[in-house]
């Protein structure tokens, strides 16, 4: 019997969208592997600003993702980018990585080097893979595309929660309106906002959903 390509669950979406609890739902329910991208473009970001890097300098944060020493690992089902032997979890929160981040985000040269390393992540297995381009542009083939989204007013409260005050509408327009895979919602994919939702309802909704799906691809 042919064997079966792994199934790749693209969660696409703004800052603050529910994206990173929801997807480690969904993953959990599954049992796939989850996949945080954002968390890559900040490790880099953080890469960049403990090298003293100019984060506005396209050319010099391109050279500094092309020469630095990563490895992907996976632990208790989550994938980590490792650099230089360290798995910076906590470092790469910080106000100044996510003030940083989309400007980085923005090279050309980094996207396709994260893209790459990206779709490497499927020699772990089945994925649950949560950011701004996977269903448009790391894995535009998946039939599994989700697209969530809640009103700002709504987002920037979830973060304050979280005990960070940052400027969500900046960052969104930088996303969005850069040349590079911008965030968009992906042709055919399902759409949630979850402003009035509890992520049990939003994980919910997205686990009957793809269950659903899978049952009629004969997965
Ligand atoms: O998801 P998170 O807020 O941690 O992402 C941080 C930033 O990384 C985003 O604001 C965006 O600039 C960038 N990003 C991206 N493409 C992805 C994931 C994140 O450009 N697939």
């Amino acid at each position: 019997m042919k064997k079966k390509h792994p199934i790749v669950i693209a969660i696409d979406g703004t800052s603050a969208s529910g994206k990173s609890t929801n997807a480690k739902l969904v993953a959990k329910a599954l049992g796939f592997i989850y996949v945080d991208t954002g968390a890559m473009y900040r490790t880099l970001a953080w890469h960049c600003l403990s090298h003293r890097i100019d984060f506005h300098d396209a050319k010099a944060v391109a050279t500094a993702c092309r020469k630095w020493h990563t490895k992907l690992e996976c632990v208790d089902g989550h994938v980590r980018l490792i650099v230089d032997s360290y798995f910076p979890e906590k470092e790469i929160r910080t106000v100044e990585v996510s003030m940083a981040v989309s400007m980085i985000a923005a090279v050309p040269k980094v996207r396709d080097w994260m893209k790459a390393t990206q779709r490497d992540c499927i020699q772990f297995g089945n994925l649950v893979m949560e950011g701004r381009d996977i269903g448009t542009n790391v894995f535009p083939d998946t039939d599994y595309k989700y697209y969530l989204d809640a009103h700002l007013e709504e987002r920037t409260k979830r973060r304050v929660a979280e005990g960070v005050n940052e400027n969500l509408a900046a960052r969104d327009q930088r996303d969005s309106q850069r040349a590079a895979a911008p965030l968009m919602i992906a042709l055919g994919a399902k759409v949630i906002n979850n402003s009035n939702m509890t992520s049990e309802q939003t994980s919910g909704l997205l686990i009957e959903d793809i269950k659903k799906r899978l049952k009629a691809d004969g997965r």
